[in-house]
């Protein structure tokens, strides 16, 4: 039967989808900035410092020598051969450039890994707590997020579930995420779980969707354990990676993704269909991100991991909130569980207090599906290393205010 409104009929899947609460809190925190209230943002995670100066001369080159039309849907070879390079000597890899597609950010680069893979029915391990699009992705193909709760170890911060992994595993799982370094805990998987989720993965035949897009983030002496660095990794990795968080450059939306060579020609189908390519001109810097100098991102690490320590030796005096050490990216998801006893709040009542009240913005732990995020908040300290201390001040006397009710 013809509707009325056929345009307001919008189908199941997509109803179903969840947006990004990081841009929505991002937007109320833009406004309340623009009625001329100040606003310290643990928000959104998205360095504060500017692309590498030599990065932005790369790009104005390109623009100036014309370099603005559509290229190869994969990227530009150099760009690709420059991103085999990188993970090659970083990771002992033996990736080809033929194996690389580059993507308009890490996310559509989740996008292709999981379009080409998931069928409805299919179950996708994620987690818990986990970034939010892997899910809302997963839905979109009618597959279905199993979220398998980590562990939260007091002073340390979290770390997978491994026999529950396994346990949640059957014959419908297809996919199971690895988001390492960790959004939003800041952990760095032990190595052994890292190999022992994907010996898991390859005894059951199922495919591990790695998303790596922190791997410069670290703050420890600790090993990373990348999954390129595993030797049989071709056998049944979809491996995620970007440009936006080492080097800055989240408004320039270059990603990419590594995948069997079989299967890239569909995927670039699916590619142009979509996007037709990168940005050009983005493609240009990230060549130059990648073989130039890495000086600003050590900086900016090491700027990083100050920051990290500041937070958690303030939040250490805060009352009923459970701060650890993040390990890398640039998140600390602390336990909250006794300050909402104290005052009576959920989580999202909790953050809002914070923003409205002391103009403090965190995100609730609840942005971060499904259960464990209901007793923590997410802190994002790629803020400046002065709002870091005097926004985690603020939430210090906050929670002591809030305890007294
Ligand atoms: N993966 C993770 C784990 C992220 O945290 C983000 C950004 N917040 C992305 C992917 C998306 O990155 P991009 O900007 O490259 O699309």
């Amino acid at each position: 039967m013809p509707r009325e409104n056929p345009t307001l009929d919008v189908q199941e899947r997509v109803l179903e989808i969840e947006g990004e609460t990081a841009f929505a809190y991002l937007a109320v925190a833009r406004k309340l900035a623009q009625e001329g209230r100040r606003v310290i943002s643990f928000g959104i995670g998205q360095p504060d410092f500017p692309t590498p100066l030599h990065i932005r001369e790369a790009a104005k080159k390109a623009l100036d020598e014309g370099f603005t039309g559509y290229t190869e849907t994969a990227g530009i070879p150099e760009l690709r051969e420059a991103i085999a390079w990188y993970l090659n000597s970083r990771y002992g890899a033996d990736v080809s450039p033929d194996e690389v597609i580059a993507t308009t950010g890490a996310k559509t680069a989740i996008f292709l890994g999981m379009a080409l893979y998931l069928r409805p029915g299919d179950e996708v391990i994620i987690p818990d707590p986990s970034y939010y699009a892997y899910a809302q992705v997963a839905k979109l193909f009618g597959a279905k997020p199993v979220y398998v709760p980590m562990r939260f170890e007091p002073g340390l911060g979290f770390r997978f579930d491994i026999e529950a992994i396994e346990r949640a595993v059957n014959e419908r799982t297809r996919m199971i995420v690895i988001n390492n370094p960790h959004n939003p805990t800041g952990s760095v998987f032990p190595p052994e779980q890292v190999e022992t989720i994907h010996e898991i993965a390859r005894r059951r035949g199922i495919i591990i969707l790695a998303d790596e897009i922190y791997d410069n983030f670290l703050y420890t002496d600790k090993p990373f354990k990348s999954t390129l660095s595993l030797p049989d990794w071709r056998d049944n990795l979809v491996y995620v990676n970007g440009f936006s968080k080492t080097f800055s450059m989240t408004g320039w939306r270059l990603g990419y993704v590594v995948l069997r060579s079989e299967v890239i020609p569909k995927a670039l189908d699916l590619a142009v269909t979509i996007y037709s390519c990168p940005p050009s001109i983005a493609q240009k810097a990230g060549v130059a991100a990648l073989k130039g100098d890495w000086g600003p991102v050590r900086e900016m690490v090491d700027e990083f991991r100050r920051r990290a320590r500041i937070l958690h030796d303030i939040l250490s005096q805060a009352e009923g909130i459970e701060p650890y050490l993040p390990e890398g990216a640039f998140y600390m998801f602390p336990r909250v569980a006794g300050l909402l006893k104290k005052t009576g709040l959920n989580v999202e009542q909790l953050a809002e207090k914070l923003l409205y009240n002391y103009g403090v913005l965190v995100l609730p732990g609840t942005s971060f599906p499904e259960n464990v995020g209901r007793e923590h908040v997410r802190l994002s300290f790629a803020t400046a290393t002065s709002d870091v201390k005097e926004g985690a001040e603020i939430i210090v006397r906050a929670s002591r205010e809030l305890s007294r009710g």
